[in-house]
């Protein structure tokens, strides 16, 4: 009902608004005809009203002329009734033009003056709205005038009443009387013409008066009205005008738009489907003409999924915009996702109308959320770390990944510059080559490192992918890190092996040859001497192949922490190999350097107890200067390790300086080597043979067999020389091979030749016991071949080699004492001074270090330990062997002792075999008186 009405209102205002200019015009020209009329309408009146007031005047003349010439009371009585019409009416005019008017009175004194009633509001009006209209204004003048002779009238005949009254008026006087009423009212009926003629006039005037009136509002209004029938003309065609533009827009956006525009008409069913829907699905008019239509081309779910969604849509009256999407079949078969919006319009009762609305094919934007919620999970369960950034470089996410690496919280990084994330190392030429590289490839890959949360540098490996937007513009980068702080590392490992010594951590050879020229020219700079000194322990090849390689390892560490402490700030140690460790001190003079390095060996030199065992290490140490000796690493390092050789040489735990006459000397033995490499084939090597005597009856008990070397050039040269050499070189094992032979064959011969019997010692190196089972093997059938009785040899081991490599040597020696082979301890007392060992051996023999031999006589410490050796060899059972017996004293000390067999050059220096026959011969007289 409400609706009804207000609808209705919309219509009356909608007809108002266009009608309402003609409205105004009919009653304005209503208005003016009304008024027109009225005014003629006063005239008329005032003509009727002067007709009555004429009459009225001539009654009353005729009456005071009956009274006058009669005297009759009652012809005077009905003067004095018409002469009321002329009061009243000038009283209302009075009253009419009394300022403020009395209009009540007015109205009563017309009604007086016998008017007609009808005409009252007429005469007032009139008179009111033209009291200054000229011929009205002369009207009133008369009226006056009239008045005035009324009063005259009036006078003339209150006079003859009261003459009359008094009897006196009578005959002549009546005449006169009669005239004077004559002559006024004469004057009066000239007024009443004229009056008349006035307001007739009057009332001429006014009509014409009026029509211009009309006629000019009239045209007025008629401009007025084609004014405004223009306006509404014009608004009319804008309306016209925007409503075309609007349909065009339509019609456009309806056809050119991606989206297709449907109206469904709920009452009929029908569905309108722009040319764009049929086009995105392939379907005819026909087949898309129906709402209904709709199920065929759709999933059932989503088909009744969207019905409903629309219904309840509807029963909620809504005139917002319902989305949904759904997916919608090709006619081609394809499938296709569609956002339907709509919106309902519904009629004035809220019964839905139609629902119209847009088909927008979303496929390609489901298809790359698809996408994109894959390449968020992607994104998101990477390994690596995954940063992306807008065009200013600015984070817009990051994933767990790089979250993770940096050690970031989440959300800490967002809108934070990339640059700030990567390390100040990466410098300003590579962060450009990036951005080159960028722009002309679109992406960058490298290593770089990034910032921690902590702060620290990562190692990474960093891959940029600029990502651009439909006009080709940076839209995003995305950054693909990698932590390679661990293959880094390995790398720096490897760097490290590389010039590092894994067992020290001291710089290597390599180190050392990247570094040296480093130092020299910074010597050279600074005009400073720069020191290389060479350090090589004394017998660590013993230490090593006695005590074991990890015994080894751990000395060499000890010694290299040793020497660390020892040095300075800018001095560089390295282990050159080995046992050799190579110093660099810049800036000392060679005093100094000497006052080091002794300090150094010192510090070596200390006891150290390594596996249970202590031990008295020593090192050599020798040096070279530059400039003074050489002015390259190279040769300042071969002048240091000559320096070093010599200090071997000369005794060892001491600190030698290179001095140029060394060269020769390493030079030689350079050429030594060369030459022993030949001396078995070219036959150099000899025998000789040292008696060991029977103190007691100067009987010859054995000898010793020691290998010398004749070099051609050299001449003899000193096993002490060469054993060292062919021991490092490896050819002491042929070399020994051939010597267990030539001795075992040269015995033999000894035997066949009738020599009184006597024992064969022979000396063994620790690297022939070193390969037991071949040595074993060889020696026996060595043994067996020459037809020698095991008890007649004797193996001669030196101290130090037993303590250091007891596991190597104990056991071939258990086997071969088992035969019945002697074993000696040589140098006796120069290991170290443990005894155990000789608990576990199968020793037959000590034989006590020349050097207390030498002692012997001045040194008493020596003279004690002498003496103890020969009770602790008595005492075990075996036999104690002097060596290095020299003069008669040392003799006669001996004897005193009880030691009973001597060796040395009291007796005999080593000889040549035939020599030694010859002194055995010579000998056995006396051993035998
Ligand atoms: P060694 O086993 O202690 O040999 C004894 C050394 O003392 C020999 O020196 C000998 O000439 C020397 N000598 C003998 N009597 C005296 C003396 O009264 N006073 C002094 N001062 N020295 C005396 P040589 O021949 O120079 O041998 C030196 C070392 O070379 C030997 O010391 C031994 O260790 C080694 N050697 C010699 N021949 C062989 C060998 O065939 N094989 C092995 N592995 N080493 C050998
Ligand atoms: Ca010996
Ligand atoms: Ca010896």
């Amino acid at each position: 009902m409400g609706g009804k009405v207000s609808s209705l209102t919309r219509i009356i205002g909608r007809l108002l608004a266009v009608v309402w200019p003609f409205l105004g015009i009919v009653l304005v020209l209503l208005l003016l005809g009304e008024h027109s009329l009225q005014s003629l309408a006063g005239a008329r009146a005032y003509i009727s009203g002067n007709n009555i007031w004429t009459v009225a005047q001539q009654q009353a003349v005729t009456q005071l002329r009956r009274y006058a010439t009669t005297g009759d009371p009652a012809a005077y009585r009905a003067y004095l009734h018409q002469i009321t019409v002329h009061r009243a009416d000038r009283r209302a005019r009075e009253a009419v033009l009394a300022t403020p008017p009395d209009l009540p009175a007015a109205r009563a004194a017309l009604i007086e003056g016998r008017n007609a009633p009808a005409d009252v509001e007429a005469l007032i009006g009139f008179l009111q709205e033209y009291a200054t209209f000229a011929p009205v204004r002369e009207a009133v003048l008369l009226w006056l005038e009239g008045d005035q002779r009324m009063t005259e009238l009036e006078a003339q005949a209150a006079r003859l009443n009261t003459e009359i009254q008094a009897g006196r008026r009578q005959g002549e006087a009546a005449s006169k009387a009669l005239a004077s009423i004559d002559q006024l009212d004469a004057g009066l009926q000239q007024i009443e013409r004229e009056f008349g003629y006035k307001i007739n006039d009057a009332a001429r005037r006014l009509q014409q008066r009026m029509r211009w009136i009309r006629l000019g509002s009239a045209l007025l209004l008629c401009l007025l009205g084609l004014l405004l029938s223009i306006r509404a003309v014009w608004r009319q065609l804008a309306v016209e005008q925007a409503l075309r533009v609007s349909e065009e827009r339509y019609a456009v956006v309806a056809e050119s738009a991606n989206d297709g525009i449907w109206e469904w008409d709920i009452g009929s069913g029908k569905l309108y489907c722009s040319p764009r829907v049929r086009e995105m699905l392939g379907y005819s008019e026909q087949e898309l003409g129906f709402a209904k239509q709709l199920v065929n081309i759709m999933p059932p779910d989503d088909f009744r999924r969207g019905r409903q969604q629309l219904m309840e849509h509807i029963e909620q009256r809504r005139h917002d915009v319902l989305s949904r999407s759904m997916r919608m079949r090709t006619r081609d078969g394809r499938t296709r996702w569609i956002l339907a919006r709509s919106v309902t319009r519904y009629d004035a009762d809220g019964q839905p109308l139609r629902v119209a609305g847009s088909y927008t094919d979303i496929t390609a934007q489901v298809e790359n959320e698809r996408r994109l919620r894959l390449a968020a999970s992607v994104f998101e369960a990477a390994r690596e770390g995954i940063v992306i950034a807008d065009a200013r470089d600015r984070i817009v996410s990051t994933n767990r990944g790089f979250l993770a690496l940096g050690g970031h919280a989440s959300g800490a990084l967002a809108g934070r510059r990339v640059q700030s994330l990567l390390a100040p190392g990466f410098g300003r030429s590579m962060r450009r080559e990036m951005a080159r590289s960028l722009r002309d490839n679109g992406q960058w890959s490298g290593e770089a490192a990034t910032l921690t949360a902590s702060g620290e540098t990562r190692p990474i490996e960093l891959s940029i992918v600029a990502v651009n937007d439909e006009v080709g513009g940076l839209a995003y980068r995305i950054y693909v890190c990698r932590d390679i702080a661990e293959r880094k590392y390995a790398q720096a490992r490897i760097q490290h092996l590389a010039y590092f010594d894994p067992l020290t951590a001291l710089p290597n050879r390599s180190y050392l040859g990247a570094n040296f020229d480093a130092f020299i020219s910074t010597a050279r700079k600074h005009n400073q001497p720069l020191a290389t000194v060479f350090f090589d322990l004394d017998g660590f090849k013993q230490v090593n192949d006695t005590l074991g390689h990890s015994a080894g390892d751990q000395l060499i560490r000890r010694v290299a922490q040793r020497l660390g402490e020892g040095i300075g700030e800018g001095d560089l140690l390295c282990r050159f190999g080995g046992d050799e460790f190579l110093l660099l001190l810049p800036g000392r003079d060679a005093a100094a350097v000497e006052c080091l390095t002794a300090d150094l060996l010192r510090r070596i030199g200390e006891p150290l107890l390594l596996e249970g065992r202590m031990l008295n290490v020593t090192s050599s140490a020798g040096y070279a200067m530059y400039p003074e000796d050489a002015t390259d690493a190279e040769s300042l390092v071969r002048d240091a390790d000559m320096a070093l050789y010599r200090a071997k040489e000369h005794g060892k735990n001491i600190v030698e300086r290179y001095q140029t006459w060394m060269s020769a000397a390493v030079s030689w033995r350079h050429d030594m080597l060369a030459n022993l490499r030949h001396a078995l084939t070219e036959q150099q090597f000899q025998l000789r043979f040292q008696p060991v005597v029977d103190a007691s009856s100067n009987a010859v008990a054995g000898v010793e067999t020691l290998l010398y070397w004749k070099h051609p050039e050299m001449g003899v040269v000193s096993p002490n020389s060469f054993i060292p050499l062919a021991e490092e070189s490896g050819l002491i094992e042929p070399i020994g091979e051939w010597l267990i032979d030539a001795a075992l064959a040269q015995f033999a011969n000894w035997r066949a030749a009738g020599l009184p019997r006597f024992y064969l010692a022979i000396n063994l190196s620790g690297y022939q016991l070193r390969r037991a089972e071949t040595f074993q093997q060889q020696f026996i059938e060595a043994v067996e071949r020459h037809g020698i009785a095991y008890a007649d040899v004797v193996l001669e081991i030196t101290e130090r080699q037993i303590v250091y490599d007891s596991h190597a040597s104990l056991p071939v020696l258990d086997r071969l004492a088992m035969r019945g082979i002697g074993v000696s301890i040589d140098d006796f007392g120069t290991g170290y001074s443990s005894l155990e060992y000789l608990k576990d051996m199968p020793v037959t023999q000590i034989k006590i270090d020349k050097t207390f031999v030498h002692n012997l006589v001045t040194e008493v410490g020596d003279r004690a330990i002498v003496n103890a050796i020969i009770g602790l060899g008595r005492s075990l059972g075996v036999k104690v062997v002097a060596e290095g017996v020299e003069n008669a004293e040392q003799l006669g000390v001996l004897r005193g002792y009880g030691c009973n067999l001597v060796q040395g050059y009291l007796y005999s220096p080593p000889l040549p075999a035939e020599e030694l026959a010859a002194y055995v011969r010579s000998s056995v007289p006396v051993a035998r008186g």
